[in-house]
């Protein structure tokens, strides 16, 4: 979530103002609504998504002029398959995300979600489309309930208990005696990385999103962890049309599609298969960081 944010200096000053906060971005917008650089068109109707396919049409972006950071870009996310957008630091990963939430528009070209363009509906319905599970996420000091339905309005505790149960908290929470009711935070009950980004997950399956955004959601996790989220992931993706941003390519290996983003152009895309069979920037990436894990193991495991 900080990568998505990192063009706002206010998010230091959200941050701090709100400290137990698990923010999304959708509530980061309500918070800092004077900030938004993006104005909705005047009478701009709500999307209403029927086929939840993402377009990015010929799209041109730059923070600064002079600058472009998406120099043309163009790729299609066909709805209900998961695509993973990868590249060297600085390649334009996390600004994909940020035209997609509509934090900024494009210079030139288009983002449609479900066929529409974007710019031309409310940016309220375009946000309330795309669900997202950050990096690292910070919990209220209040209940589990609380914490899973905030952000959702009107989230009863018949939704909240089946996005605990498909984010795969339940055996958390019954171990609780209070079970929803537990408090959590720093003068609660203390979560660790992992059922803290399954919190965060109940909290976006409440929204029930067409569309999820995914960036680099499991860094912080030791391996094992790491592997029991994206096995949720995996599952709660299934049926949404899925983007996820990613460093580490073992995350993202079982893609439908990889891009492969450099300077703001798609260079190579495919499956993880058929990237590796083409030699290009991506097997030279994969390649790095299978050695860079080898250095990582003890010796006994390598030579293993
Ligand atoms: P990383 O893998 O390091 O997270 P990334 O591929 O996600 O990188 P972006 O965060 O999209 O890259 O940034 C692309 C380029 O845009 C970088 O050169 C970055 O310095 C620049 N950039 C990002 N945010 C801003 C901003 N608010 N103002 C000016 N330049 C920015």
């Amino acid at each position: 979530l900080i990568q998505l944010f990192r063009p706002l200096d206010v998010l230091g000053w959200v941050y701090r103002t709100i400290r137990q906060g698990l923010i999304d971005m959708a509530e980061m917008f309500r918070l800092i609504d004077t900030d938004i650089e993006v104005k909705d068109k005047p009478g701009a109707p709500a999307l209403i998504v029927r086929q939840p396919g993402v377009v990015f049409d010929n799209v041109v972006f730059g923070y600064d002029p002079g600058r472009t950071i998406l120099n043309g870009l163009s790729f299609e996310v066909p709805a209900g398959s998961t695509t993973a957008i990868v590249g060297p630091s600085g390649a334009g990963k996390s600004t994909i995300g940020r035209l997609l939430f509509r934090f900024y528009d494009p210079l030139s070209g288009r983002v449609l979600v479900g066929g529409e363009d974007i710019t031309q509906v409310t940016q309220e319905s375009v946000r309330a489309a795309i669900g997202i599970v950050p990096q690292d996420s910070v919990l209220f000091n209040e209940d589990l309930a609380y914490n899973i339905g905030y952000g959702a309005e009107g989230a009863d505790q018949a939704m909240i208990e089946r996005a605990a149960r498909d984010a795969a908290l339940t055996p958390l929470i019954d171990r609780l005696p209070d079970r929803f009711a537990t408090m959590v935070g720093e003068r609660g009950l203390k979560l660790s990385g992992g059922e803290k980004q399954r919190v965060a997950i109940a909290r976006t399956l409440v929204k029930n999103p067409p569309i999820l955004l995914l960036d680099e959601a499991t860094s912080a996790l030791d391996s094992r962890t790491e592997q029991e989220i994206l096995a949720t992931l995996r599952r709660i993706a299934e049926g949404r049309t899925t983007i996820a941003i990613a460093h580490r390519l073992s995350t993202i290996a079982d893609a439908d599609n990889i891009l492969v983003l450099d300077h703001g152009r798609l260079v190579e895309s495919g499956t993880h298969s058929a990237l590796l069979a083409s030699r290009g920037l991506y097997a030279e990436m994969w390649a790095r960081q299978a050695n860079e894990n080898r250095e990582e193991l003890p010796v006994a495991e390598v030579a293993g």
